[in-house]
């Protein structure tokens, strides 16, 4: 059968907050852009934040874009690059503002300006006392963007493929991006975009551990993508475990609860968080909060029958602070746990919740690489934003509110730098049919129906592998078992076949596809993670207990050809301020 072409200015791959804000942008500049999402766009994981988008507008408290910017770099752990972040931090209330007149029903202060409430992590004057940076849409702040997003894009003419799976890029020999393929997920027949201009924006890979805060389609598509085309995944070691998901499901309950006055107990009754951050006590940054709470319930102190859990106290808030601000949280406990949290504390256990890592990009989208002697040098016509991307304002650790702000800034960033790059590069590149062939092969090696391993039974084993050996605390002698272990998942691959009949075929052969990706992902992974011998943000190594900047202060990059490691210097020089020097980070 003849593969059907289609030619389009832009490709975005992904119709989250990051590709809706990019397709805006470019559609709003008159390029022809196609998205393509494998869910319907406004079923895109971004629906389901919950807190809100950090912005210093200082309605509640006072606040400036260079506390957050401080704050930012400080929660990195010194690995996020300042000029990235820096510019994020000041765009931010614009792009807030731009949000609330496309249509984000904010919620509002009594003075009618946007609520903001505060989160981990944030500080007035450098870290002196709490700040309120977090514009909410009460505890659904991701589904109003979501929508607002997407009712833009169609009044813009944004193309959408709903409900297509991307398989592979397509490259020219000399290395540039020219579009993609992409399967339709209820006919199974393949299709090449070409683009003169492709953004993935294919979010976050959760799903690689069993117990996780994403949705099913996290699988890390265009992260699998990007390693298949040659290019390296940045920092994958820094997987952020939110303290506070539904212990045992793994659901998230916001860290705007603890905003909102909300605070920990263990089995006790105590408030232990006050022993391990005095000032910030809930509200210092996620990997601490996780971390303590890992530890009051490994030195015996959890609640519940088996100690494996601590309590979220919102009972003293008041059922009118927890029907207005937080009615998504009680809505989710009533359905889940079939307790009420205006009585009943909630039980919670850190959960996997975000990457910080991601394919590596420079402040202006453009897909980076190490190129022969020069340290990095943009792939031409590829570029990449949102939580798939690593630009790196998260170093290593993530701030709360920081995701749906990234998503917006570098999802417009990189539709700006795409229509620069249109402007210069008027004429479309020839497609490059042997690269064409090389993805249908992959794609035809799904074909295959009968007997064997199960994709469900692989994917089982790849997330139980990835929680026994690369979780909240790590070391050596886990992580070469991890690496050991998915090793031998992935070498399992080749034997899997298509014979879960309960689905039809093609939406089995495209969870064999996830499956893939997701065996890439982790094996990515726990490899960077086993090379990273020190403890930063998120990645903690019980046997290397201290941050090491010396050596460490390090950006890894993992090319999949070999496993092999690479690293390049973190970009430590804002754009107009001082830099931020590492310091002991204590909350
Ligand atoms: C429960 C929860 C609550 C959160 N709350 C907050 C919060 O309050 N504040 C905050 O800042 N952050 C929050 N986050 C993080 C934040 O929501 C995400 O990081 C962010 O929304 C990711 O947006 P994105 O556009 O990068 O990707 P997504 O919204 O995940 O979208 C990815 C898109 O890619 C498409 N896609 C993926 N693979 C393919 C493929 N192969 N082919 C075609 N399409 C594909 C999907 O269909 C989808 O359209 C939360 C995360 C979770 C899990």
């Amino acid at each position: 059968m003849s593969l059907i072409r289609r030619r389009f200015d832009a490709l975005i791959i992904g119709a989250g907050g990051g590709g809706l804000r990019a397709s805006l942008q470019l559609s709003r500049a008159e390029a022809n852009v196609a998205v393509v999402s494998k869910v319907f766009p406004t079923r895109s994981h971004t629906v389901a934040a919950q807190g809100g988008v950090n912005a210093a507008l200082a309605n509640v408290l006072p606040d400036n874009w260079h506390w957050h910017m401080f704050d930012t770099v400080k929660g990195s752990d010194y690995l996020g690059d300042q000029d990235a972040i820096e510019y994020m931090c000041r765009v931010a209330p614009k792009l807030v503002y731009e949000l609330e007149h496309y249509g984000v029903p904010f919620s509002r202060l009594d003075n009618g300006k946007i609520y903001q409430r505060a989160f981990g992590g944030q500080s007035q004057n450098f870290g002196e006392k709490q700040a309120a940076r977090t514009c909410a849409a009460a505890d659904r702040t991701g589904h109003a963007m979501l929508h607002a997003l997407y009712q833009q894009n169609i009044r813009a003419k944004t193309h959408f493929f709903d409900e297509y799976f991307a398989t592979d890029l397509i490259k020219n020999e000399e290395g540039a991006v020219l579009g993609a393929i992409v399967v339709s997920i209820q006919t199974g027949e393949a299709m090449l975009i070409e683009a003169r201009t492709t953004l993935l924006a294919t979010g976050g890979a959760g799903q690689i551990y069993r117990t996780n805060s994403n949705a099913l389609i996290n699988t890390g598509d265009g992260l699998g993508m990007v390693l298949r085309a040659g290019i390296p995944l940045q920092d994958m070691e820094f997987i952020q475990f939110h303290p506070t998901g539904i212990a045992g499901i793994g659901m998230l309950i916001t860290e705007g609860c603890r905003g909102e006055g909300g605070y920990l107990v263990n089995g006790d009754g105590e408030r232990f968080m006050e022993r391990y951050a005095p000032n910030a006590k809930d509200l210092a940054s996620r990997d601490v909060v996780s971390r303590s709470i890992y530890l009051e319930v490994k030195e015996g102190r959890g609640c519940g029958p088996n100690k494996d859990y601590v309590l979220l106290k919102l009972d003293h808030l008041g059922a009118d602070t927890i029907m207005k601000r937080l009615p998504g949280i009680r809505q989710s406990c009533l359905t889940f746990l079939g307790i009420d949290p205006i009585e009943t504390p909630i039980p919670v256990y850190p959960t996997a919740h975000y990457c910080m890592g991601g394919i590596p990009t420079n402040r202006k989208g453009e897909v980076v690489m190490p190129v022969k002697d020069t340290p990095e040098e943009p792939v031409p016509g590829l570029y990449a934003a949102g939580e798939c991307a690593c630009v790196s304002v998260h170093g290593g650790n993530r701030l709360g509110g920081n995701s749906l702000l990234d998503i917006i800034v570098f999802g417009r960033a990189a539709a700006n730098e795409m229509i620069e790059h249109m402007k210069e590069n008027r004429y479309r590149l020839p497609m490059n049919e042997a690269s064409v062939e090389k993805a249908m092969d992959r794609l035809h090696r799904w074909d295959r129906k009968g007997e064997g391993e199960t994709v469900d039974g692989l994917k089982e084993d790849l997330k139980k592998a990835m929680e026994d050996y690369c979780g909240v605390y790590r070391t050596q002698e886990l992580l070469d078992k991890g690496v050991e272990e998915i090793g031998k998942i992935r070498d399992r691959l080749p034997n899997v076949y298509i014979n879960d009949f309960s689905r039809t075929f093609n939406t089995a052969r495209i969870e064999a596809l996830e499956l893939e990706n997701l065996v890439e992902v982790a094996m990515c992974t726990v490899v960077s993670a086993a090379a990273r011998q020190e403890s930063r943000g998120a990645h903690s190594r019980v046997d290397f207990p201290k941050r090491e900047d010396q050596q460490w202060m390090k950006h890894s990059l993992y090319f999949s050809e070999g496993d092999r490691m690479d690293y390049k210097p973190v970009r430590t020089k804002p754009l107009t301020v001082d830099s931020f020097p590492p310091k002991e980070r204590v909350y």
